[in-house]
């Protein structure tokens, strides 16, 4: 019995270990049905290993940014608890990509199926050729600032500040919050 106790014991104390980390992931899609991939790759993203969903923001649609030829996007941001480490949780996140078909053509903020980026883990600061955090380009974007404000008005990003006062220089121009 006691044995049994034990093994429990450990277990929880493992869970928890496993979701130490805070992670916010922004999610993007402008090809194949946007919202349904976006809320698909929610629901994958509640399955990740090691991970929980902890928040999802609402849905936004907004213009493309770079090239214009290309249709408006649908984004959303989601916030997990993780136990994955950030390259780790970046090759997951490449994997889903794959699997809802995104073919990378080097063309940058080109048109995609699906794109998947860590915007914040913890107050991480990280400058790695194939990972950046926070990610860049963050602060500056509102498909990334308004729905990082549904989940965490209070947040501050490692480096740039309050999110509101980021969101006080950001109109939410172009962007259109929609019920999915
Ligand atoms: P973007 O999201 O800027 O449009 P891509 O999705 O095509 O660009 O990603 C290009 C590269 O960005 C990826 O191969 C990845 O290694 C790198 N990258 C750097 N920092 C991050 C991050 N925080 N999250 C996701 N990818 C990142
Ligand atoms: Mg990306």
């Amino acid at each position: 019995m006691d044995h049994a106790r034990n093994v429990l014991v450990r277990a929880i104390k493992n869970l928890k270990v496993n979701n130490e980390h805070q992670a916010y992931i922004g999610l993007g899609s402008n090809l194949d049905k946007p919202i349904q991939q976006v809320s698909s790759a929610i629901e994958e993203l509640a399955q990740l290993t090691a991970s929980k969903l902890e928040q999802t923001s609402q849905l936004y649609r907004s213009h493309p940014m770079g090239p214009q030829d290309q249709p408006d996007y649908i984004n959303a941001v989601v916030l997990i608890s993780t136990g994955l480490e950030p390259q780790v949780l970046l090759s997951e996140l490449q994997q889903l990509e794959k699997k809802h078909g995104r073919v990378r053509k080097g063309e940058q903020w080109g048109p995609r199926t699906l794109d998947l980026d860590i915007l914040l883990y913890d107050d991480l600061i990280l400058n790695k050729p194939d990972l950046v955090i926070p990610h860049p380009g963050l602060h500056q974007r509102a498909f990334v600032l308004y729905p990082l404000s549904d989940i965490t008005p209070e947040l501050d990003i490692p480096g740039r500040g309050k999110l509101s006062e980021l969101l006080q220089n950001i109109p939410a121009t172009g962007l259109e919050r929609i019920s999915a």
